[in-house]
């Protein structure tokens, strides 16, 4: 059963627990959107807009506070934390300062006498059904547009971060959002379930795994509602020769490092020519042991404990098992005695296909190396994963490491930088990585009805 506490990562100690909702209670609320979403597709798109100027207010007045109670619920790096509440900010604001013109409607050419535009309308009470690494990003980049356009949203967060979505929804009322556009429901996943299955609910967004993704999808599959998935990736990072080893090594640690590892896009494989794989290795390693593992909320941390011991113990049997089939370890992947769920910053080379580091994801501060001896080979090992979220090619010539980003089966590719989210940019993937695209105009369209309208 679901089970909404905050549990601090740096000494595993339950500091709140908070009850799941009643059915009855989640009827409420889905009749509670649907009423509100018949008012609020009728205001303005100014007076929306003005609202999520008022949310971005918000975030930035509380963002130390925000910070620490990201810090506290999932193990963030404070300086990590408040750069995310600040990012968070800085898509509302997105969404309120470019709204009208991203929802003009756009004139179609015509065969014939008339005209006709196309207008993107509301569809309805949506759920959002988001994770832990980045609790207040991830719910900004489906909250924003959406209450922009018109829908209403209930909210499920992960379990773990429930004073964090407690907190999100204190905001977005505090801002003006009238009763039932933006609530919260600590529910269970059968909850979730019979809501996504109910006539008031329009559309689903999860963030996550592949598990709860297609357990997710099947039922919004099944009562035919639409769906977005945004969900585990492996993403490659590729090392041509004649590289500028610093630049890329600098970004190959903070693509691989940021939010412990704990993300979707890191550069979790990282690809190097046999022409430059000695420099790169040593120069990435040497920096690599030098992050500042500790107490998330010292300034100075780098790296701060994985977000439970339950995701560390899966990170550790996965490293353990490569170690196991003859990987090598350059430095970390030893569990440190003591307190809370830390794990070192680990990197790997040696990694074989019959080892579960090969094919599955690593979710923490793990890097794996491999090296190859052509651009083919770069480009076929890159493509030889279930996942195709995000990469990124480093070279010499920024032309031609383009034509190779060209070749990987991704949703986002960076040439001589890694992905890095911001509000104007579409952000999303294919195979296993989900379905569907969140920010930028891609992310506003999504659960838009695209409305032909036809005049004389
Ligand atoms: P989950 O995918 O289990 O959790 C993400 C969200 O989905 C949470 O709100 C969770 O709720 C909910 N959820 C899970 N299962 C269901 C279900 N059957 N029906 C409805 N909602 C559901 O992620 P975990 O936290 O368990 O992490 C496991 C792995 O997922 C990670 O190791 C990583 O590989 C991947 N992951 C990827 C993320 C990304 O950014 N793409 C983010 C987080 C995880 P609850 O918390 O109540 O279980």
């Amino acid at each position: 059963m679901t089970q909404y506490a905050t549990v601090d990562p740096t000494n595993g100690r339950l500091v709140r627990e908070f009850a799941t909702i009643s059915d009855t209670e989640v009827a409420r609320a889905l009749d509670s959107a649907q009423a509100a979403f018949l008012t609020w597709r009728e205001t303005d798109v100014e007076h929306r807009a003005a609202t999520l100027t008022r949310v971005a207010e918000l975030h930035r007045e509380h963002a130390q506070e925000m910070a620490e109670l990201m810090t506290l619920e999932m193990g963030k790096p404070i300086s990590e934390a408040r750069r995310e509440v600040e990012l968070s900010a800085s898509i509302y604001d997105y969404y309120a300062i470019e709204g009208v013109d991203l929802l003009a409607d756009e004139e179609l050419k015509v065969n014939g006498p008339g005209r006709a535009f196309i207008r993107q309308a509301p569809i309805g009470a949506l759920l959002g059904i988001m994770p832990w690494n980045f609790p207040y990003y991830q719910v900004a980049r489906f909250v924003a547009p959406n209450l922009l356009l018109g829908n209403t949203v209930l909210l499920k967060h992960a379990s773990s971060c429930p004073q964090q979505a407690l907190r999100i929804e204190e905001l977005l009322r505090e801002a003006g959002t009238p009763d039932g556009v933006y609530q919260n429901v600590f529910a269970s996943s059968a909850q979730v379930a019979d809501m996504i299955a109910h006539p008031a609910i329009q559309g689903v967004s999860l963030t996550g795994s592949e598990r709860a993704g297609s357990a997710v999808g099947a039922v919004a599959g099944q009562h035919l509602k639409k769906c977005v998935l945004e969900l585990g990736g492996s993403d490659p990072l590729i090392v041509l020769p004649g590289v500028d080893i610093e630049h890329a090594v600098s970004a190959a640690v903070a693509g691989r490092f940021f939010n412990g590892g704990q993300a979707c896009t890191s550069s979790k494989r990282i690809i190097v020519d046999t022409q430059v794989w000695d420099k790169f290795v040593a120069a990435f390693v040497e920096m690599v042991g030098e992050l500042t593992m500790g107490d998330p909320r010292e300034e100075c941390t780098q790296l701060g404990p994985m977000a439970s011991t339950a995701a560390r113990a899966d990170l550790a049997a996965q490293v353990d098992d490569a170690l196991a089939k003859g990987a090598t370890a350059h430095v970390g992947a030893v569990v440190p005695e003591g307190d809370g769920a830390y794990y070192p910053a680990t990197v790997l080379s040696g990694v074989t296909p019959q080892m579960r580091a090969w094919h599955e994801e690593l979710f923490g501060p793990v890097a794996v190396l491999y090296q190859v001896g052509s651009v083919d080979e770069a480009v076929a090992l890159a493509n030889d994963s279930p996942y195709g979220l995000g990469g990124a090619v480093f070279g010499p010539d920024p032309d031609e490491a383009a034509r190779v980003a060209d070749r990987l089966d991704v949703g986002m590719v960076g040439v001589n930088q890694v992905i890095r989210s911001a509000p104007e940019l579409p952000f999303g993937g294919v195979k296993n990585s989900g379905t569907g695209r969140e920010l930028g105009r891609l992310g506003l369209e999504e659960f838009a009805n695209k409305k032909l309208i036809r005049t004389p």
